[in-house]
């Protein structure tokens, strides 16, 4: 069976990998130089540069069975962060008790939330703990804001916490996003830590890519594919300088390309973008978190601080650091119409309310890295009016994180489902 693929992202490397292995005849198409699509690393004079930042959670069922885990050297956070208020330079850090038994103390004793949002957490993962992926995203829907609500949180744990905190996750301050997605990534947390690869998180898409190499699949980028058409028995791919006639075709691109390509109507069109700034420090002027992320308690400019290099040595070189800011948009702020240095003045005001101690001076500006479409929207409800994989007409199929949930996860799991639907 000949399969063509376009797009070499985790949904596409996923789906060429396992057909590969069922002993189709693969190619993928990538537009882009370099695969991987939204989960790549520059490199750049010695740091990892991953393009926005972001983390895998090890404990994704599609990460332990898709990826060699062990491969990637994963380096972990702390559980919980350390919150961060510059209008009094008070820091505090938030754990959870049950992961690090060693930060109960300064938790317990963590004056930004209460003590019964504290005792809530532990009823919430109990009762998250008890559903899985589909389970959770089939029960009804409600926005985070509404489901902390109802669930009797504190207004102020919501803000202090949960809004940098997961809303860095969701990429919505707000917290007008499904409530399914808060609950799934509430539980892989509470499961296991967040991590980054040794070699930054590009390395996940290279793992795919040799393991879709070695089963046989060809991998061609700087090919974009201009259309994709059923055909009474396959599919026609039409590239540049080519067209090809399969017996399946997957389309694997981005959303807003993957609807231009197969017409299909359900698969959702807009998005948050995620704007991430790194700096390098010094390796004596290093703060210490213990591994945790630093969020802001008020605000989104910056909205979260990360010590990328203290959690993963090998993001920087020699003895320097390597940090990372994250900006979320908000109702007067959008990252994406504000200049580099706008937004590095921003980092340095931040950097020296919550470090006193530290000289912000030595904070270097490295790069700026805007991602106009990092997710797909998720509204509550949206996860009901997804496409399914076969979706398009004939043999052609769909495989993206849009036909799941805008996660790591979801896209490893869209692969694997798309290449079980050409099987079939
Ligand atoms: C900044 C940021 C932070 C994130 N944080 C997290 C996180 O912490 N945890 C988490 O689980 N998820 C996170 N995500 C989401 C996660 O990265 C995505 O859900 C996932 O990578 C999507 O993979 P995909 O294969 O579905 O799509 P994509 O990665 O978009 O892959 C599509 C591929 O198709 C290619 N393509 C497009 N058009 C064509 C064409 N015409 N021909 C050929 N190829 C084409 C693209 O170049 C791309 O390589 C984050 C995303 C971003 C951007």
């Amino acid at each position: 069976m000949r399969v063509a693929v376009a797009g070499a992202g985790l949904a596409g490397l996923t789906a060429a990998a396992r057909l590969s292995e069922a002993g189709a005849d693969v190619s993928v198409h990538e537009r882009e130089p370099t695969v991987g699509g939204r989960v790549r690393t520059d490199r750049h004079d010695g740091y990892l540069l991953d393009r926005g930042f972001q983390v895998l959670f090890p404990a994704y069922p599609a990460a332990k069975t898709e990826l060699d885990l062990d491969a990637l050297d994963l380096q972990t956070f702390s559980s919980g962060a350390v919150l961060a208020r510059a209008s009094t330079g008070e820091r505090s850090v938030l754990a959870d008790p049950l992961r690090e038994p060693r930060a109960l103390v300064e938790s317990a004793f963590n004056r930004e939330v209460t003590t019964i949002d504290k005792l809530r957490t532990l009823v919430l993962r109990r009762n998250v703990a008890m559903r899985d992926e589909d389970e959770t995203f089939a029960r009804s829907d409600n926005s985070i804001r509404e489901y902390l609500r109802k669930w009797g949180f504190s207004q102020q744990y919501v803000e202090r916490f949960v809004a940098p905190f997961y809303g860095g996750i969701t990429l919505d301050r707000s917290l007008a996003t499904s409530k399914r997605v808060f609950e799934y990534t509430f539980k892989m947390l509470s499961a296991g830590p967040a991590a980054l690869p040794a070699e930054g998180m590009g390395a996940i898409s290279r793992q795919l890519r040799v393991r879709a190499e070695r089963a046989g699949a060809t991998v061609e980028t700087d090919a974009a594919v201009e259309s994709v058409v059923a055909t009474d028995d396959g599919a026609r791919v039409s590239l540049a300088d080519q067209t090809l006639n399969v017996d399946a075709a997957i389309v694997a691109t981005d959303p807003p390309t993957a609807r231009e390509l197969t017409g299909v109507d359900s698969v959702p069109t807009e998005g948050p973008g995620s704007v991430t700034q790194f700096y390098t420090l010094p390796g004596h002027a290093a703060i210490d978190t213990r591994r945790r992320i630093v969020l802001n308690v008020e605000g989104p400019a910056p909205n979260a601080l990360v010590p990328l290099s203290s959690v993963a040595p090998g993001y920087a070189p020699g003895d320097r650091q390597l940090l990372c800011a994250t900006f979320l948009a908000a109702d007067d702020f959008d990252p994406f119409v504000m200049s580099d240095d706008a937004l590095a003045e921003r980092t340095h005001e931040a950097f020296a309310a919550w470090y006193p101690e530290r000289a912000a001076g030595g904070l270097k500006r490295l790069e700026t890295v805007r991602v106009p479409f990092a997710q797909f929207a998720q509204p509550p409800g949206v996860h009901d009016r997804l496409p399914t994989v076969d979706a398009p007409a004939g043999e052609v199929y769909l495989a993206g994180d849009y036909t799941e949930w805008s996660s790591i996860q979801g896209a490893l799991r869209s692969g694997r489902t798309a290449a079980a639907a050409v099987s079939k």
